[in-house]
């Protein structure tokens, strides 16, 4: 059996993961300082004897040692999200994605990992304006966060070369579904616009709604980890690639659909009005991927197009969070 250290473990995509891979026989350790992650998100993961939770900071290398001591693989996801408060806290969101990163790093390179797989980020394209995104072609970040995220790329570039541990990255594009958070300042819009809607509460959407991103179903990115852990392809591998569909839609059409989907449970919702603000600072306009790389490096087929996705997170909002 093969152990699988996911760190950022109780967020969203960690959990996710977590809850996957103990399906599938793994044995999973999360590590987590529930900075935004949550208890509940991991609860009924806490009697899988093939499950262990260590609480601690990937800013203390004493706990990411400790943590990665019997991984196969690392799954790193642990981070500060989100750009408002990249641009709000720069020095915390540089601690956690950066030297947080590089103590993960050396942790697994001593441990003798096979492969180090870690969570990027679509906002390493920065100012490119070039639709859809390739792998090679990046621009200036935009942000703190947006650096704190390539230079992770550097940083697990630099351990392929000259230490020979196996990494991939997954630049993710908009994840979106099941557990994603939707309370706090820092909040992603999908979850934030539903609880609104459920509540009757107007969206309020940053700008006219026709910046445009390629939102990511959960479903497709475990897979992207899936494959990025088992693949044999060698020169697939000490890389980065796009996690996303390939598709892109704007957040007029996003809350539209959000509004369709939710009507069936609730017809009062369809006379919400949208209400919008002013642009957000670090936001890019567009944003839309090339999944050409991990098709061909790792036969990747996304599972979920939007709508697909948007339909299963909305259902499991009505029912979880209602
Ligand atoms: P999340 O906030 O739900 O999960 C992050 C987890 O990391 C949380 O459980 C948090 O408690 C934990 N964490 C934070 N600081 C830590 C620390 N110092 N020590 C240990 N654990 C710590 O966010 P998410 O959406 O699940 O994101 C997971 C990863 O994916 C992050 O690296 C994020 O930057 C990246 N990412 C996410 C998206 C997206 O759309 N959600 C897009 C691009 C990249």
């Amino acid at each position: 059996m093969k152990t699988i250290l996911i760190t950022g473990g109780a967020g969203f995509i960690g959990s996710n993961l977590s809850e996957y891979f103990l399906n599938k026989s793994y044995k999973v350790t999360v590590l987590d300082n529930f900075a935004t992650g949550h208890r509940h998100n991991i609860e009924p993961l806490l009697e899988n004897p093939n499950f262990k939770l260590i609480e601690g900071d990937i800013r203390n290398l004493e706990d990411c040692r400790k943590a990665v001591e019997v991984a196969d693989y690392v799954l790193h996801q642990a981070a500060l999200g989100s750009v408002p408060r990249s641009i709000n806290d720069p020095i915390t969101s540089n601690d956690v994605n950066v030297s947080g990163f590089l103590n993960m790093l050396v942790a697994a390179r001593d441990a003798g990992v096979k492969r180090f797989i870690y969570a990027a980020s679509s906002s390493t394209y920065g100012d490119s304006e070039a639709l859809p995104k390739v792998e090679d072609k990046i621009g200036k970040p935009l942000s703190p966060y947006a650096i704190t995220k390539y230079v992770n790329e550097l940083y697990a570039d630099i351990f392929s070369k000259t230490y020979g541990l196996e990494t991939i990255g997954l630049r993710y594009f908009n994840v979106f579904g099941r557990k994603q958070d939707p309370k706090g300042a820092y909040a992603a819009v999908i979850p934030k616009f539903v609880i609104q809607l459920m509540n009757h509460e107007s969206p309020v959407i940053n700008g006219t709604g026709d910046y445009s991103r390629d939102f990511t179903y959960i479903d497709n990115v475990i897979q992207m980890n899936e494959l990025a852990m088992t693949t044999d392809n060698k020169s697939g591998v000490n890389t980065v690639y796009n996690t996303a569909v390939g598709d892109r839609t704007n957040l007029n059409e996003l809350v539209g659909y959000l509004k369709e989907f939710l009507t069936e449970y609730d017809p009062e919702i369809a006379k919400v009005e949208i209400i919008h603000g002013p642009n957000r600072a670090g936001d890019i306009p567009h944003s839309l991927a090339s999944i050409d790389k991990a098709k061909t490096n790792l036969g990747y087929q996304p599972t979920h197009k939007i709508k697909d996705g948007l339909k299963e997170a909305v259902s499991w909002y009505w029912e979880n969070l209602k």
